[in-house]
């Protein structure tokens, strides 16, 4: 984008500047981290700032290096990971581009998400016609997806699987065309209009729940900070750059720390019995479970996951997996809170 239309550009509300909804702040926190940890879904109240939270977080994180001129904003220091584009051809230019934050609309076709291959086009001239879609524009980036739980089921599944490969596969009629697409997928939703299937929530990685704030000091915060930003965007952005610099420094660090970590086996053995005390699926609730401790130990400067950091974690990384018990009516938060009540008794 040129100087002159950036500069015309309202700052996002800063990161820093969020009151209140800690869970959330966290989840995005650790995918900002470990993006392996899968999509974060965020469930509750209209107005509680979900979409500003993720954009926020997006601003916050420094600028990739990308080739230019690259429609997947391919890495120019990962050249393994190349798009077919920049696979062919020699050395090109870098430019630096903000992380992305692409908005999947409800109405979206398949064709509009993992974009088209036009065969007249392909057939004719002999070259790959693909126009890139969606996710090819949030490679490296999030895309977030208000309302998920009303997509359709066929295009949550698709985004669920391009999310864990980190690949866009398209093909038609025996063309084919591989790209990369890394993100951090976001869904936000009212579960009052709609509920996902277990088999897609499953597949989410963490899911926090965000409520309107009850108490009167922090609704007057929130009014606050609201009010000071709409009034004048770059002086509260300017107020508030010192600890927007902080978090960035805290996620760069914990980046760097990440592969150090490292999970006991008594980390793990908690884990496991939370997971058998909630009768959860599979391995993978634990494997959520090892994997956002191991952020969050990272994001706190630890060497090792503790209990805590297990802790912490658990709600958000297992309250999706639980099968619906009809003799205990609790919510998932309060059963997951009991479990890990029994288990670090
Ligand atoms: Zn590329």
């Amino acid at each position: 984008m040129p100087p002159a239309a950036s500069s015309l550009r309202v700052p996002t509300f800063p990161f820093s500047a969020i009151v209140g909804q800690d869970e959330m702040r966290q989840a995005l926190l650790i995918a900002a981290v470990d993006p392996v940890v899968g999509g974060v879904l965020v469930f509750g109240d209209r107005g509680t700032g979900k979409s500003t939270a993720i954009r926020a977080l997006a601003a916050l994180l420094p600028p990739m290096r990308a080739v230019a001129g690259c429609p997947y904003s391919c890495d120019p220091g990962s050249p393994a990971e190349a798009c077919p584009h920049c696979a062919s051809g020699g050395p090109r230019r870098s430019h630096k581009t903000p992380v992305p934050v692409v908005d999947l609309p409800l109405g979206a076709t398949e064709d509009r998400v993992v974009g088209t291959l036009d065969l007249e086009r392909a057939l004719g001239a002999g070259v790959k016609a693909f126009e890139p879609g969606l996710l090819a524009r949030a490679n490296r980036g999030f895309l977030y997806i208000d309302e998920v739980n009303l997509l359709e089921d066929h295009l949550v599944d698709l985004l669920l699987d391009v999310a864990a490969s980190g690949v866009n596969t398209v093909e038609r009629e025996g063309l084919s065309l591989r790209h990369p697409a890394r993100f951090v997928l976001v869904g936000s939703g009212n579960p009052e209009e709609g509920e996902l299937r277990p088999q897609l929530l499953d597949r989410f990685g963490l899911a926090c729940e965000v409520v309107t704030p009850r108490d009167i000091p922090t609704r007057i915060a929130v009014v606050r900070a609201r009010d000071a930003y709409e009034r004048d965007p770059a002086a509260f952005c300017a107020a508030q750059e010192g600890e927007e610099k902080k978090i960035r420094k805290r996620i760069l660090l914990a980046r760097e720390r990440l592969p150090e970590v490292r999970v006991p086996d008594a980390a793990l053995e908690r884990a496991a019995r939370l997971c058998l005390a909630l009768g959860t699926d599979g391995l993978r609730g634990e494997l959520t479970l090892m994997r956002t401790a191991r952020a969050l130990a990272a994001l706190d400067g630890a060497d090792a996951v503790t209990d805590e950091h297990i802790r912490r974690i658990a709600p958000a990384s297992l309250r999706h997996r639980l099968r619906r018990n009809p003799l205990d009516e609790s919510g998932s938060t309060a059963r997951v809170e009991r479990a890990l009540a029994e288990v670090f008794a």
